[in-house]
């Protein structure tokens, strides 16, 4: 870490710490690329780094606890059934008995009370063990419908990104996968977007980290309020966002980039605590359409060319694949 000056902060400690054991392939490519490529560790790679491969590994500890209490809940349930179905088959005993009774040739007075006595017992047995088992089976229902919103609320956690609430990066890699798989299948076009803040490096310089935090959030709303709910809005890395948009062509594609960007640019950002008017915040996006059988890093490389033209070009504007050079593409 002191060679690529990685500062020693607990997030760096433990993605490193990682690479060293080796245990995530995934994590020892993602690096390995980053020292081949001689790229440096700024923060946002370090970030991103953070972001996709230790940020909110669903706690182990919370997680087998929840399996436990599920496990707990079911076993509860099952002991319920099994005392019910013994007590059914106790007063089935007591019909079977009641009824060899009365066909015994001349029952006497005294038998047959003995045995409607009998009966009575076992019903009075079975109607509380009914009730009992009714109020122990609402309350397991509750418990288990608890526990099922105690997990679906961890995995919202592990899939979404605390500051802006949009898919993490974990998630875009997993809803890219399964993206390019259904238009490989279906022939279906999928066009993905690469957004970058302009100079969002000066923003913060001049107006400070929370409020550019705030900014990142606006971001993400313009983001969800433009695309549909087949696509997904995706926080790529630092103040990098990714939208993936299934049965889109690069046209439309283009058209819904250009209207996030003219969204965001049409926000004049004011600072709600002083009043002070901080400008326009401007985004740049590159286009790019998925060709059959491309891997998920040519795709991505082709709409972060077309990202860098938009940036070379003056930014705040959007640029697609078509306009590369072949070199670039
Ligand atoms: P460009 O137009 O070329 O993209 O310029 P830039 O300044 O946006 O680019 P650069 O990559 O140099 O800087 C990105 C900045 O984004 C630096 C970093 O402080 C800021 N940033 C990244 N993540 C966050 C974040 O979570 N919150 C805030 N407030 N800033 C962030
Ligand atoms: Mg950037
Ligand atoms: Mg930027």
């Amino acid at each position: 870490m002191e060679r690529h000056r990685i500062p020693p902060y607990p997030e760096n400690f433990s993605i490193w710490y990682a690479y060293v054991n080796g245990r995530n392939p995934e994590l020892t490519a993602a690096i390995e690329e980053i020292l081949r490529a001689g790229k440096r560790f700024s923060p946002e790679i370090n970030d991103t780094l953070y972001e996709r491969f230790a940020a909110f590994t669903p706690d182990k500890a919370e997680l087998r606890e929840v399996g436990q209490r599920v496990e707990e809940a079911v076993g509860r349930m099952l002991d319920y059934l099994s005392h019910a179905s013994q007590g059914t088959s106790n007063y089935g005993a007591a019909l079977e008995n009641f009824s060899g009774c009365l066909s015994t040739n001349d029952p006497t007075p005294g038998q047959i009370n003995e045995a409607v006595a009998a009966i009575l017992t076992e019903t009075r047995t079975m109607t509380d063990l009914n009730r009992q088992l009714e109020r122990r089976l609402a309350s397991s229902g509750r418990e288990i419908r608890q526990l099922r919103d105690a997990l679906d609320s961890l995995q919202r956690e592990a899939s979404t990104d605390a500051l802006t609430q949009l898919a993490n990066r974990k998630t875009f890699d997993s809803v890219i996968t399964q993206a390019i798989r259904d238009a490989d299948y279906t022939g279906r076009p999928l066009c993905l977007v690469m957004v970058d803040v302009d100079h969002f490096k000066s923003f913060n310089d001049t107006y400070g980290h929370p409020l550019g935090d705030q900014i990142l959030k606006l971001i993400g709303r313009s983001l969800v309020e433009t695309i549909q709910s087949k696509d997904t809005a995706a926080r790529y890395g630092g103040e990098e966002f990714a939208l993936i948009l299934p049965e889109t062509d690069l046209e439309a594609a283009i058209v819904i980039a250009d209207d996030i960007r003219l969204r965001v640019a049409g926000r004049r950002v004011t600072n709600r605590r002083t009043g002070e008017t901080l400008g326009q915040v401007t985004l740049s996006a590159g286009v790019a359409q998925f060709v059959a059988g491309e891997t998920i890093t040519s795709l991505v490389h082709r709409a972060d060319e077309a990202l860098y033209l938009a940036k070379r070009e003056g930014r705040n504007q959007v640029r697609s694949e078509r306009e590369l050079a072949p070199d670039r593409i």
